[in-house]
């Protein structure tokens, strides 16, 4: 949830309220999921999903000192010659942790991460990896952010916000290897193709696809259980991601949250099907110069209201879409 300073910026005024609102709908959530979780501990459990493939999950939750910013997915993939992650979780100490588990199957170097995307929960945990000597691989499109002031503000906030687990030593990694475009990275003897498929949730979206094991490391690009976070995404290009997704060998998806599928195209057709909703009622709404507190109770939002986070992100995504269905409509 790494833009909100800029998309705050980008906001009129009356509609500030709205979003201030959220904000605050959400500090509550977030307050009262910490208190009621303070002392517990969250477990980490690697989950094999492939011979030589595991990948641990992250909460269906906000990210809170409760669970370290455990809300997202990585993955790890072993090698006879090194072991690759997928994504670096979403502070230092779970990277620890992961490292710990890695350590567990394999005494091989931690040879490379590779960064799906550059939001909060995927990367705060990259130079816990850095540390372990491991190679950070993502793609250009994210130095733009990287270089921004929304990646700084949203730092110093989750120094406060997820304290101690973010912390004054917590920084932001550029990538050793910047990726232009599509890249098989060989290890051990093992490919691993890393497809850039941004912009679509991030400008620098890649996802990862092992072709022995037919398996999918799809960032954010899937969602399963609970709502997608549509920030700023382009949904437009996001959808057409999903249907090139759809058009690989695997059966296996690891998505950036929520457990690994085994039907990959139902899950990815759910955030699909979420993500054709929100243009769909949010685009005629924009069309029709509707309100859009009017269009966004008019909606019918049956399909996706029992999933988790529904209520803290449903509204932002809807409000979001609508103002960039506005675009799409000029
Ligand atoms: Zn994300």
């Amino acid at each position: 949830m790494a833009r909100f300073g800029l998309m705050l910026r980008k906001l009129p005024a009356g509609l500030l309220y709205l979003v201030r609102s959220w904000v605050v709908v959400c500090a509550v959530a977030l307050c009262a999921g910490g208190s009621a979780r303070a002392q517990a501990v969250v477990d980490m459990l690697p989950v094999q999903v492939a011979p030589g493939v595991w990948y641990v999950q992250g909460l269906s939750a906000l990210g809170a000192p409760a669970n370290q910013n455990f809300i997202s997915n990585a993955g790890f993939v072993v090698t006879p010659a090194g072991v690759v992650v997928i994504d670096a979780l979403g502070s230092p100490a779970l990277a620890q942790r992961l490292i710990a588990e890695i350590r567990k199957v394999s005494a091989q170097p931690i040879t490379h991460v590779i960064v799906t995307h550059y939001h909060a929960d995927h990367i705060y945990g990259l130079q816990a990896f850095k540390a372990a000597g491991a190679r950070i691989l993502a793609h250009r499109a994210a130095r733009e952010y990287l270089q921004s002031d929304t990646a700084r503000l949203r730092l110093e906030a989750s120094r406060q916000e997820l304290a101690p687990w973010v912390d004054a030593q917590t920084r932001l990694l550029d990538a050793d290897e910047w990726l232009d475009g599509d890249l098989t990275l060989t290890v051990g003897g093992v490919p691993m193709q890393i497809r850039h498929v941004g912009p679509s949730h991030t400008p620098e979206d890649l996802v990862v696809v092992l072709p022995r094991q037919k398996l999918l490391f799809a960032g954010d690009l899937v969602f399963r259980a609970r709502i997608p976070f549509v920030g700023q995404a382009d949904s437009k290009q996001w959808i057409k991601a999903l249907d090139a997704l759809l058009g690989f060998d695997t059966t296996v998806i690891v998505p950036g949250h929520g457990p690994v599928s085994t039907s990959a195209r139902e899950d990815m057709q759910l955030t699909r099907d979420y993500l054709v909703h929100l243009r769909t009622t949010m685009g005629t709404a924009a069309r029709n110069l509707d309100p859009f507190e009017d269009a966004y109770k008019a909606a019918d939002w049956s399909r996706f209201d029992k999933l988790p986070l529904f209520r803290v992100a449903n509204r932002m995504n809807a409000y979001n879409t609508y103002l960039l269905m506005e675009q799409e409509s000029k």
